[in-house]
């Protein structure tokens, strides 16, 4: 009865989503009025209030690497808990929708804004407030950078264990909001475990402390923990308490080649058997070593095709290390490896590493969008959920869609699925990849639709399908309580009824041609922090990717030119540091340095 009801719904939400496939919705929401602009501006103050098309324009996109025109009224920047109290005070009376961003990395379109409103970049709200090593934990404001906080952890032996691919540019108010995890979860868990404690503004201004400093405590239900993974759509998280670990002093790693999947599943069972947990256990496909080859080349070339398992282990005490590798490599030994490679010291464990960590920018080299999926699975069903995925082109009759998996071995899928954003065809294909990966591989196997991206604005259709009516009731009652006018991230599907089912456009190039050639962004945002003009300016505008999204933007039509845009281009210093940090090793220097003599000329 659940399923022909949800069923239902689903096509319901899709028929809505025909009628008003921009998602307006306008019954919803208010556009803020000149008055109402006028009081944002003076909370936040001149500086840190955006309201023309190009900076508004730059806040439309994030990670996920597509374009999709949800273009917010405002850009907000504030810098204290008191500016978001009284943001959110205006914004819940006026019913103005309000989606807190951090850099902007989620790849699941959770900083994007479908029903337009204010975007609170949190970003510079940045401050280490306390590192209490005694209790083990420090105190922190939602826009530090996860690499910042561990370097500065480092110099006194600690560190902050959750470290998504994206740990250089990703806050911790992001991480938080989406319950981050990373390679290191196998060990140490994800960002969930680390939470002590939280202040979070609510829609209604109402300032909550959540949690507490000691590490013990049963005093209230679990609130604090509703806000972990909720995606900014029950509060803005404005404080955070961090648990924090000493460093380990002692790791081994290992990198390893198998003809057949099955071999990877069995030793991920065989070590959790022995008891033996390493910190690093990390899978990639054939698609994905051969993409890795061709893209670093060197020393890869000599890697024979096959599944990749990375394993290290670290530990205080190099004994234990010695004696637990010792036995996975006898695991391992049964499972016959084709290829074998241990990390003598750490540059080839450095090197080792980028190979994992480069799988998006080889894959982004094969065709020009690779858009990253996210689901989990039980480790039983391991082999057997590789290779239906594996089969999906086939099984859709897809002519060019390709698909690359990659995986954290504690059953977290990232199935990637790679092709061309600007053809139609390519696109109808992405649509019934993902169809068949939820609908027909990952919801009936009883895994979760997302192990650690979160729904954002792309999943919210499969959530009816996966979750129970009272269960989605129930959210929808907790949401009611934080955020009454729904004005928090709204198209979330967490809560909220109006589930989104992610258009995507094909475009056509319309201008500028010669400058954006060859521009493989994936919007991973690894160039934003280092941009001197981003650290002047306050603004993503003002950033490569943002100058880059700018760019799209005149490309395909979607924006005019005008005199804020020429200063937004010739503001770039062109000192190259955002082509030295970009993984797609996209030539932002030569773009700009063209489209300026294009503006010239
Ligand atoms: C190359 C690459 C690799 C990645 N690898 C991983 C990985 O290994 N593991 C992983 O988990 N993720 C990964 N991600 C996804 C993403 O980087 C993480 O989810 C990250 O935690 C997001 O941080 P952010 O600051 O960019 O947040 P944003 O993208 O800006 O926001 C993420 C979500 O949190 C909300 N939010 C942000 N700040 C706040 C706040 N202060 N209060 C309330 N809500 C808030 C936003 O509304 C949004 O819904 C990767 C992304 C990229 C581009």
């Amino acid at each position: 009865m659940a399923n022909i009801f949800n069923f239902i719904s689903f096509i319901f939400y899709s028929y809505l989503y025909f009628l008003d496939p921009d998602h307006k919705m306008s019954q919803y929401y208010k556009k803020p009025n000149l008055t109402v602009l006028s009081h944002f501006k003076s909370i936040v103050g001149e500086e840190n209030y955006f309201d023309n098309i190009e900076t508004r324009w730059s806040y439309a996109f994030g990670g996920i690497n597509f374009q999709k025109k949800w273009i917010p009224d405002l850009v907000l920047i504030p810098k204290t808990t008191e500016q978001i109290r009284k943001i959110l005070k205006i914004a819940n009376k006026e019913k103005i929708p309000v989606t807190p961003r951090g850099m902007g990395t989620s790849l699941s379109g959770g900083q994007l804004t479908p029903y337009a409103g204010i975007v609170l970049d949190l970003s510079r709200m940045n401050r280490i407030i306390k590192i209490d090593i005694i209790n083990n934990y420090v105190e922190l404001e939602p826009g530090v950078i996860c690499d910042d906080l561990n370097n500065i952890l480092k110099t006194q032996g600690y560190f902050f264990p959750p470290d998504p691919g994206s740990s250089s540019v990703a806050t911790i108010g992001g991480m938080v909001a989406s319950n981050a995890g990373g390679i290191q979860a196998f060990k140490y868990g994800v960002t969930k475990q680390y939470v002590l404690f939280l202040e979070v503004v609510l829609s209604n201004g109402e300032i909550l402390k959540l949690g507490s400093e000691v590490l013990k405590s049963v005093e209230t239900y679990n609130i604090k923990d509703l806000f972990i993974g909720s995606e900014g759509s029950l509060g803005i998280i404005t404080k955070i308490g961090l648990k924090i670990r000493p460093l380990p002093s002692f790791r081994k790693l290992g990198l390893f080649i198998f003809n057949k999947i099955e071999s990877i599943q069995n030793i991920a069972i065989k070590i959790r058997e022995k008891g033996i947990i390493p910190n690093i256990l990390e899978f990639m496909d054939k698609s994905i070593l051969k993409a890795i080859i061709s893209y670093l080349k060197g020393d890869f070339l000599n890697f024979p095709e096959g599944y990749v398992l990375i394993i290290e282990l670290d530990a205080e005490n190099n004994k234990v290390i010695k004696e637990e590798f010792e036995e996975i490599k006898k695991i391992i030994d049964i499972n016959t490896p084709i290829f074998t490679k241990i990390a003598k010291d750490d540059t080839e464990r450095e090197s080792l590493i980028l190979a994992r960590k480069s799988s998006l920018p080889a894959l982004s080299k094969i065709s020009p969008t690779c858009c990253v999926e996210d689901c989990s699975i039980k480790i039983s069903d391991f082999a057997e959920i590789i290779k239906k995925i594996e089969d999906i082109p086939e099984k859709i009759n897809a002519k060019n869609l390709k698909v690359a998996i990659s995986s954290h071995m504690e059953g977290n899928l990232h199935p990637k699925f790679i092709f061309n954003e600007n053809n139609p065809n390519d696109l109808e294909e992405f649509k019934k990849a993902m169809e068949y990966l939820y609908l027909k591989i990952i919801i009936p196997s009883g895994g979760s639709i997302t192990g650690e991206h979160g729904i954002g604005k792309v999943k919210g259709e499969f959530l009816n399908i996966k979750l129970k009516n009272n269960i989605i009731e129930l959210m929808e009652k907790i949401k009611r309580i934080f955020d009454p006018n729904q004005i928090l991230n709204p198209g979330i599907g967490k809560g909220d009824k109006r589930k989104l089912i992610l258009r995507r456009d094909a475009r056509i190039l319309k201008n500028y041609k010669g400058a954006i050639l060859k521009l493989n962004c994936m919007r991973c945002g690894f160039c934003v922090k280092h941009c001197p003009s981003w650290i002047l300016h306050n603004t993503e505008t003002y950033s490569p990717r943002g100058r880059l999204s700018i760019l799209n933007g005149l490309v395909y039509g979607d924006l005019e030119f005008n005199n804020n845009i020429y200063d937004i281009f010739h503001s770039c210093t062109l000192c190259g540091l955002c082509v030295e940090k970009c993984p797609s090793k996209v030539n932002t220097l030569s773009i700009f340095e063209k489209f300026r003599g294009i503006l010239h000329s």
